[in-house]
């Protein structure tokens, strides 16, 4: 289980810590992804591009590779137990741990005007999200680890508590390492809404792409062989693996080693791996994007495969507690 907020165009971020994995998991596990609209009122009140920016995640998702026959897509709104489940877990978390939460005290500083308790309890309902589905495998970036640590401590509170319900979910990558993807400037990650210049975006023009790899932070080059790469050259040989071909990697690994890197020439060869990489998703998501009517269909079907989980999961809950009085 995994979701996506529909703050704004997904990136590249998203593509290598998240879609990659779900696609991946579509295929051996019974999986089940969001788009997390609620999530997204916590700091974007003002609901008039949420409709679009909704209809371009699920597009975006299913051009990577995401299938709504195989997995449950669907969005997070139309799953109305998980809110009852989210009031249920907010008694078993302490006000004390929310404040202390990362994500929660970036927030806070990037938007002092609007500390509500939704975001304050963020972590509660994405634990409900969850578990709701019972789920063991979260496939997520590196900036959900804390997340997931606070979903294991409420799972294990309402388990000791009302008895065992759930397993305790954890975040999941193919190559086990939970992955950062940094942004091109060599400050920060990639990211919807902030350092949207160093940010390669899914719906990025090929020349936009180009411009922006050009652009990425590099110096004059090592002076000693074999010597350690600083943050920002890291940073652009970490996009170079994830989307150029063996040979390639190697040729500007051995050059960076032997001091005979030229920075431009790998830039070009990023950006033209980088173009190549992109285009398809872009043009394929445009194309889905048009189609209302199965986006449609895509939303409703994903809502019945999660409703039927959630009320199954919710019958339990309700029973655990000690709900049932008749
Ligand atoms: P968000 O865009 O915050 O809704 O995140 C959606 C998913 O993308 C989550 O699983 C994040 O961990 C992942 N993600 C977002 N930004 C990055 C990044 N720069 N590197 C790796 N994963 C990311």
């Amino acid at each position: 289980m995994s979701g996506i907020r529909p703050t704004g165009f997904l990136h590249l971020g998203n593509y290598f810590g998240a879609i990659r994995n779900y696609v991946r998991m579509q295929e051996e596990f019974d999986c089940y992804y969001m788009v997390a609209d609620l999530h997204s009122l916590t700091t974007h009140p003002d609901t008039r591009e949420l409709r679009t920016n909704v209809h371009r995640v699920l597009s975006e998702n299913i051009a990577c590779g995401l299938d709504p026959e195989k997995a449950a897509l669907y969005c997070q709104s139309h799953v109305r137990e998980t809110s009852e489940l989210y009031l249920y877990l907010n008694m078993l978390a302490y006000k004390g741990e929310l404040e202390k939460t990362v994500t929660f005290k970036d927030k806070v500083r990037q938007n002092p005007e609007n500390v509500n308790a939704g975001l304050l309890t963020y972590p509660v309902l994405q634990t409900a999200d969850i578990i709701i589905h019972r789920a063991q495998y979260v496939p997520v970036g590196k900036d959900q680890e804390q997340h997931l640590e606070m979903a294991r401590n409420f799972v294990n509170r309402f388990n000791h508590r009302y008895g065992n319900v759930f397993p305790e979910p954890h975040a999941f990558n193919f190559n086990s390492e939970l992955i950062k993807v940094p942004s091109l400037d060599g400050s920060g990650k990639m990211s919807k809404s902030e350092n949207q210049m160093s940010t390669l975006y899914l719906a990025d023009g090929d020349e936009v792409i180009r411009k922006k790899v050009m652009k990425a932070k590099t110096d004059n080059g090592p002076t000693e062989q074999n010597s350690p790469k600083p943050d920002y050259i890291e940073n652009v040989f970490s996009l170079l693996k994830l989307v150029s071909d063996k040979p390639v990697i190697d040729h500007f690994e051995m050059a960076y080693n032997t001091c005979n890197i030229r920075y431009g020439e790998m830039k070009n060869q990023l950006a033209e791996d980088m173009v190549r990489f992109i285009a398809p998703i872009r043009e394929k998501t445009n194309h889905i994007l048009h189609d209302e009517a199965y986006l449609r269909r895509v939303m409703e079907q994903g809502a019945e495969k999660a409703n039927q989980s959630a009320a199954a999961t919710m019958q339990l809950v309700r029973q655990a507690i000690g709900l049932n009085y008749y």
